[in-house]
């Protein structure tokens, strides 16, 4: 189905409003930024020989004049919502500046992080003091060899401190990304429910996506959040009804835990129908899907602040090509290699 033209959308009613909207009648609220594509974890999963520098890709990711024109062009066109990712954002030198000049616009009411959690113990205080409203941090297994073995670094313990962090730095809720593994968060489910009970913690399982390096790995791991539904509903979990700028997570609640679990299906039918994020990677490529193609350049117009019409311009109409939906069930996993590039 192809609908009208995608683009800015106005509304008189006293003020201009723009909204970034495509031909399917979705709506753009949230942008995924990467901000580096440098990682120093090896998660079997993303990259499980370590990050490489590609080319020219270890040089000129996006500085902090140019993250804050890219932020200020998606904000005027309706943006509420920033996360910071990567590779790992948070070995930015610049990180908490970067956070801070995020946050310095009015109109961006949420900045979020997804981190490993390596630098959260000893950062997490200044980000929050900074602007940071939301925080992800990455947790494959509860047992400490375990986690070692899925991202090659024994840091379980440094993350768990950085966890205690958030909270004792004023955050009153901590989302947890746990990718959905055979034989690791399945048949582990109990231990990660026991964790939750008495924290206020959005466990959040994301189905394993395949990606360009990792098909095998994808063929022998990748187990359906389906399977974790169902032994959640059995445990008397109930699915809530989802918020605007939420994203696809299905989300569950037990009257008898503090926490919540959160489940990120991207096989399951209709889940792009959802979808309202749009994604900019660390070299200043706009990309509609995280298994688009090619992605559309930003950087030429984020030289300076006098681009910035031109730069909504080309964003607005970059969304004309976003596709209904991405092609992972045909194993179609478009220019993606592994996650850490454009930002998972
Ligand atoms: N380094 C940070 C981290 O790990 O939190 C941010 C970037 S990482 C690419 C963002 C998220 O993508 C992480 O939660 C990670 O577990 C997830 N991820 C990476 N590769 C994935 C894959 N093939 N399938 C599903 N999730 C994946
Ligand atoms: Fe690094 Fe995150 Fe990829 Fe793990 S998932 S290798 S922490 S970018």
């Amino acid at each position: 189905m192809q609908g009208r033209n995608a683009g800015i959308f106005r509304i008189w009613k006293g003020v201009t409003v723009s909204q970034l909207i495509d031909a399917f009648e979705r709506r753009f609220y949230y942008l995924r930024l990467s901000i580096t594509d440098v990682c120093n974890f090896r998660c079997t999963y993303c990259l499980p020989d370590g990050y490489r520098p590609q080319g020219t890709r270890n040089t000129g990711f996006l500085t902090l004049d140019e993250i804050r024109r890219v932020t200020r062009a998606f904000a005027e066109l309706g943006t509420e919502k920033v996360r910071l990712t990567g590779g790992e954002p948070s070995l930015r030198r610049d990180f908490t500046e970067i956070i801070a000049a995020v946050r310095a616009n009015p109109a961006i009411r949420t900045v979020a992080v997804t981190t490993n959690g390596y630098r959260l113990a000893r950062g997490v205080a200044a980000w929050r003091d900074a602007g940071l409203t939301a925080l992800n941090v990455s947790v494959d297994s509860l047992d400490a060899r375990q986690f070692q073995a899925i991202t090659g670094q024994d840091k379980f313990h440094q993350v768990m401190a950085g966890i205690d962090a958030a909270f004792e730095a004023g955050f009153d809720k901590v989302k947890v990304n746990t990718v959905l593994l055979r034989d690791v968060s399945d048949i582990h489910l109990d231990t990660f429910l026991a964790w939750i009970k008495p924290r206020p913690l959005q466990l959040r399982f994301i189905e394993l996506m395949e990606t360009g390096e990792g098909n095998a790995l994808f063929r022998e791991r990748h187990v359906s959040g389906e399977l974790i539904r169902q032994r959640l509903e059995q445990r008397g979990w109930r699915c809530q009804p989802r918020g605007r700028t939420d994203g696809p997570a299905l989300v569950f609640h037990h009257e008898d835990y503090r926490g919540e679990i959160g489940l990120i299906m991207p096989y399951a039918k209709d889940f792009c129908a959802s979808c309202n994020r749009l994604r900019v990677s660390s070299m200043g490529k706009l990309h509609l899907c995280l298994f688009g193609d090619g992605g559309i350049p930003l950087r030429d117009l984020l030289e300076s602040d006098g681009a910035l019409e031109a730069l909504k311009t080309r964003i607005a109409g970059g969304l004309n090509h976003k596709k209904q939906t991405h092609f992972l069930h045909q194993g179609n996993t478009g220019i993606t290699r592994n996650l850490s590039y454009i930002g998972g």
